[in-house]
């Protein structure tokens, strides 16, 4: 992935980085580089921002969560980023 293309839909125009896990998570977002590009449509505009679109925010969370599991368990990521998003069987 280029540093400057939306993951949604790979435009160039208007990138903004994106923390995947934001709030008290943001700075996890940084250490773990989970942080991505995204055009100002699909992060801070609605229908499609992630900011205001919760399908596509779960999207996202459930692909940072897949990088994370590459090189950690997913217990560690359940330590750092409080919740698991690749299974719904923890409600
Ligand atoms: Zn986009
Ligand atoms: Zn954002």
């Amino acid at each position: 992935m280029s540093e400057k293309e939306c993951w949604f839909c790979g435009s160039q125009q208007w990138v903004e980085m994106h923390h995947i896990f934001g709030a008290s998570k943001r700075k996890q977002s940084d250490k773990y580089n989970l942080v991505v590009p995204l055009c100002h449509y699909h992060h801070n505009e609605p229908p499609d921002g992630v900011h205001h679109n919760q399908e596509n925010n779960l999207i996202l969370k459930r692909w940072a969560q897949e990088q994370f599991e590459e090189t950690h368990t997913r217990q560690e990521f359940r330590e750092v980023f409080g919740k698991n998003y690749l299974e719904d069987d923890d409600e």
